[in-house]
C-alpha cells in the first residue's frame, strides 16, 4: 500500500504522559457548569433561570459566532466573569445541576436528513451551534456555506492523521462512533455540495479508516454516486496539519488521475457533531478530551459534558501526582494556558494537561545559538530558522510583509522543539504570542 507523507522535515514523536486514545470513560456529571457566552452575543438566560437540557441559552452575533447551549438541566446561579491568559474578560452562565435530563439516556429520535436541502442542512448545524472542533471554533455552517455558494468541484476530506498524541480523543472518537463520523461526512458533504468524500488516514490506523469506510458502504444514508476514498498518510508530525495534509492529498490526486478541485478538510469531532445536529436534531452537548500531562495521575480520555470545570477531569483521573507548573488545553505546544482550574471544557478543547516542573521545555534556560542545523533539517517549509530568528530579532520585516505571497511560518513548532538552546523559534516566527510549553511534543497551529 503506497502511504503519502510530505518529503521534508517533520519530526516522529510519542509522549507516555499522553492518554492512548484506545477508549473513553464517561465522566461525570457535572454538578456545577460553566457555560461560555459568545463573544457579542445576547444571553437568553440569566441568574434565577431555569434551564433545560439542550436549551438555547446565547444567540451568537453574527453568523462567525455560534450558538451556546445548555448542556446540563439546571438553574443559573449567576454570570461568572474572568480574564483569560490572553487578558480578554470572558463571560459564562454558571448552572446547578438540577432536574430531569431529557436527552441523555433516552433513544434517540432520528430525522431524515436525506430529504433535506443543502441550505437546510446548514441552517440545522447552524441552529444547533456547531464549530470546527478541532481548530480555531469557526462556525461549520459558514464554511460550508462558502463551499456550497463558490462554483467549481470541491472535494471533503476527513482528517484522521495521529502525528501527535495529544490528538488521542479524535481517535477514541474515530474507535467509538465510526458511525458517526462516517454518516457526518456525508451529511457535510450534502450541506456543503462536494462532489467526493477523502478518507485521510493514518497508515498505522488503517484499520480504522477499513471500519470507517464500512461504515459508509453499510449506511442506507450512503449515496451512490458519492465517491468516497481513503488515502493512506505517513504519520510523521506535522502530517495532520493544513498545508501538509493539502500537499499529500494533491499527491494522490496526481498519481490517481481525479480533478478534486478545492480541498476543505474537517476532523472527526466536527463531522460528529454535524450528525448529532442534522440527524438528531442535538447541540453539541459534550466531547472527547485527552486529560494528561506529567502531572496527571492516570491519563485518560474523557466524554465529557461542555461545562465542566477542567479541575473536576484532573480529579477524575485520580489528580496530580505533585503540584503541577502548568496547565493548559490543546496540544501542549501551543495549548491556550488555564489560569483556574474552574475554567470549563469548552466546544474546542481536545485535550487539557498539567506538567509538572522538568517535563516542561525550559525556556528560562534559554542559550545563545550555537548553528547546529537542527532546526533547519526539521522544518517542513525548507526554511532556516535560525536566520530567520536572527533577522527578526534584529528588526527585519518578515517575507509576507516584503511579499505577501511568500510562503510563511505555520507556526508548527518542530524547530523548536529540537533547538537545543532553547530559542522560542516557533513563536516568534509565526508571530505568535507564546505557547503552552512541550513535554515533548511540537504542534504549533490549529489542526484543521
Ligand atoms: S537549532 Fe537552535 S541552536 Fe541550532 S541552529 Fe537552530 S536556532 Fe541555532
Ligand atoms: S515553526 Fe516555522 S520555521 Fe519552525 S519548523 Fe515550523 S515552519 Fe519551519
Amino acid at each position: 500500500m503506497k502511504v503519502y507523507s510530505f518529503s521534508r522535515g517533520g519530526i516522529r514523536f510519542s509522549d507516555p504522559s499522553a492518554p492512548t486514545g484506545d477508549s473513553a470513560r464517561v465522566a461525570f456529571l457535572p454538578g456545577i457548569s460553566v457555560i461560555p457566552l459568545p463573544k457579542g452575543g445576547v444571553a437568553m438566560a440569566g441568574a434565577g433561570d431555569w434551564v433545560r437540557e439542550g436549551m438555547l441559552v446565547a444567540r451568537a452575533a453574527d453568523e462567525n459566532g455560534a450558538h451556546i447551549h445548555a448542556t446540563v438541566p439546571g438553574r443559573v446561579s449567576h454570570l461568572a466573569r474572568w480574564k483569560d491568559a490572553g487578558g480578554e474578560v470572558n463571560e459564562a452562565l454558571v448552572i446547578r445541576m438540577e432536574g430531569s435530563f431529557e436527552l441523555l439516556g433516552k433513544p434517540e429520535v432520528r430525522h431524515r436528513w436525506e430529504d433535506c436541502a443543502p441550505a437546510e442542512l446548514r441552517r440545522l448545524i447552524e441552529k444547533y451551534g456547531i464549530v470546527e472542533m478541532e481548530g480555531a471554533g469557526r462556525p461549520a455552517a459558514a464554511m460550508l456555506r462558502e463551499t456550497g455558494e463558490t462554483p467549481g468541484r470541491a472535494t471533503l476530506v476527513i482528517r484522521c492523521v495521529f502525528d501527535d498524541p495529544w490528538l488521542a480523543a479524535d481517535r477514541a472518537l474515530c474507535r467509538e462512533r465510526p458511525g458517526a463520523v462516517a454518516e457526518g461526512s456525508f451529511i457535510a458533504a450534502r450541506a456543503g455540495g462536494f462532489s467526493r468524500i477523502v478518507f485521510a488516514v493514518s497508515k498505522k490506523e488503517t484499520q480504522m479508516g477499513m471500519a470507517l469506510l464500512a461504515e459508509v458502504t453499510n449506511g442506507d444514508y450512503a449515496d451512490a454516486l458519492l465517491p468516497v476514498s481513503m488515502v493512506p498518510v505517513g504519520s510523521r508530525y506535522p502530517q495532520g496539519l493544513r498545508r501538509e495534509l493539502e500537499l499529500v492529498v494533491r499527491l494522490w490526486e496526481k498519481q490517481e488521475g481525479f480533478s478534486l478541485g478545492r480541498l476543505t478538510i474537517f476532523g472527526p469531532a466536527t463531522l460528529a457533531a454535524i450528525r448529532d445536529a442534522a440527524a438528531l436534531h442535538k447541540p453539541i452537548l459534550e466531547r472527547y478530551v485527552a486529560v494528561g500531562g506529567s502531572a496527571v495521575r492516570h491519563p485518560q480520555v474523557m466524554r465529557t459534558r461542555l461545562g465542566t470545570r477542567i479541575g473536576e477531569l484532573f480529579a477524575e483521573c485520580g489528580g496530580f501526582v505533585d503540584q503541577p507548573v502548568k496547565i493548559a488545553t490543546g496540544s501542549p505546544f501551543l495549548g491556550r494556558p488555564v489560569m483556574d482550574l474552574d475554567e470549563p471544557v469548552t466546544k474546542t478543547d481536545y485535550a487539557v494537561f498539567a506538567l509538572l516542573k522538568g517535563a516542561e521545555k525550559d525556556t528560562s534556560a534559554r542559550g545563545a545559538c550555537i548553528s547546529c542545523g537542527e532546526c533547519r533539517a526539521v522544518c517542513p517549509m525548507g526554511f532556516d530558522p535560525e536566520e530567520l530568528y536572527k533577522w527578526t530579532r534584529l528588526g527585519g520585516a518578515n517575507s509576507r510583509a516584503a511579499d505577501p505571497a511568500a510562503p510563511v511560518c505555520h507556526g508548527c513548532g518542530c524547530c523548536e522543539l529540537v533547538c537545543p538552546s532553547h530559542l522560542p523559534l516557533s513563536a516568534l516566527l509565526s508571530g505568535r504570542a507564546g505557547h503552552a510549553g512541550s513535554p515533548g511534543t511540537g504542534e504549533g497551529t490549529e489542526h484543521g
